[in-house]
């Protein structure tokens, strides 16, 4: 039986001009996703992406799994390809959905004929394919209201058959909002961030703060982990791991305790936005979410944000840490940000962080250390990595 794949796009539909640009982003990404699966052609029409196999070893169950990951997608079905004879469209309804509709109680047909030259009207169409199904599969029950499963019947050139969509991920094709560079730890809350400005369409990048001794290689390989997960349905992740141990030690022995965590912050900050930089990033991603942590006040972020000379996004600024945690099951990142390594974070951590700090003595702290060498050394030694899913 030959099958397509038939992908509802979401909001590119509103983009008007824009709306081929987005749609050939969004083929490219689904072309490249579905490369384990077979290789395809593709076709645009109005709402519809239709994803045609080129030859019959095409695994489905896997180009399923596959596009579920997909940004840009509201819906997609798998869909039986049939002459436009009813005798053709009843067989290729049974033997398609048989199985479907055997685990099933209720069921409608909801028939489309977009080519008015087709004899049958739609009601017609529906009629007759649901007569053939009920005298075929017993229990079975039309419900038109609220159907288990829709029988759809589109005609068009060929006649398409197919059972319930399948719900895509959503959201902007990954390419149609330029790129941007997720600090990345080895949390719950950054991976999720990543994956939210992923799905509104943003490239990662990845910048990760390592300290060793203080951080272990298996925290670093934790993160990779993670950037992985993310790549799921970001496709790439760029992951640059910045060596940070010394710029540490010297906030450590030179800056006053209270104000530790903000200081290295804000050094986090600058050597993001000196790669953000360099990889032609338009803005930064971190995992902050108001008033999690004392350098997550609205007065620590004010601090932390003075440095910026680039767009922060905080995409989980207004989520609760349960409202993240959801997100990060859904997403499958969660067991793996709880395997217990240390952060760079939680190093020489100060007893009684300031939550309301002043801008004035934060800056004159750092003034009496020479951090431009240490940041411009921390640059250079920085490794990069390419992470695939
Ligand atoms: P997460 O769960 O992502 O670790 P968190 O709740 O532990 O976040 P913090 O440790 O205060 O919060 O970090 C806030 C944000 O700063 C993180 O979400 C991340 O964007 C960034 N960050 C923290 N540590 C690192 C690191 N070692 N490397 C890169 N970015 C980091
Ligand atoms: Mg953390």
């Amino acid at each position: 039986m030959k099958k397509v794949i038939l992908v509802k796009n979401g909001e590119i539909v509103l983009k008007g001009l824009n709306r081929s640009t987005f749609e050939d982003i969004l083929i490219k990404n689904i072309r490249r996703r579905l490369a384990p699966a077979g290789t395809f052609t593709f076709h645009k029409s109005q709402s519809t992406i239709t994803v045609i196999p080129d030859d019959d070893n095409i695994d489905f169950d896997l180009a399923i799994e596959c596009m579920k990951h997909v940004f840009g997608i509201v819906g997609f079905s798998v869909a039986a390809v049939c002459e436009k004879d009813i005798e053709a469209i009843k067989q290729t309804a049974l033997e398609f959905l048989g199985d479907d509709l055997r685990a099933v109680r209720t069921f409608k047909v909801n028939g489309k004929r977009s080519d008015k030259r087709f004899a049958m009207t739609s009601p017609e169409i529906c009629r007759e394919v649901g007569a053939h199904i009920l005298s075929n599969i017993q229990p079975l029950k039309v419900d038109v209201h609220a159907p288990e499963l829709t029988v759809t019947v589109e005609v068009r050139d060929q006649v398409l058959v197919h059972g319930n969509q399948w719900k895509g991920a959503g959201g902007l094709p990954v390419g149609s909002s330029g790129k941007a560079c997720l600090l990345l730890s080895g949390g719950i809350d950054s991976p999720v961030a990543g994956w939210m400005m992923a799905k509104r369409g943003m490239i990662l990048e990845a910048v990760h703060f390592a300290s060793p001794p203080y951080t272990s290689r298996r925290a670093e390989e934790k993160v990779k982990d993670l950037a992985a997960i993310v790549a799921r349905y970001s496709g790439r992740i760029h992951l640059m791991v910045v060596p940070f141990t010394k710029i540490q030690e010297t906030i450590k022995d030179n800056c006053p305790e209270d104000m530790f965590t903000l200081i290295m912050r804000r050094l986090m900050m600058k050597i993001a936005l000196r790669l953000a930089e360099e990889r032609e990033c338009k803005a930064l991603i971190t995992g902050e979410s108001l008033g999690q942590v004392a350098s997550q006040t609205v007065d620590a972020l004010a601090c932390t944000d003075a440095v910026a000379t680039k767009l922060v996004l905080r995409p989980l600024i207004g989520m609760d840490k349960d409202e993240i945690i959801e997100i990060a099951r859904k997403i499958d990142s969660f067991e793996t940000s709880l395997l217990p390594y240390e952060d760079c974070c939680t190093v020489f951590t100060p007893k009684h962080p300031k939550t309301r700090p002043v801008l004035s003595m934060i800056e004159e702290a750092e003034a009496a250390v020479d951090f431009d060498t240490l940041i411009d050394d921390a640059v250079r030694r920085t490794a990069h990595y390419n992470i695939d899913a």
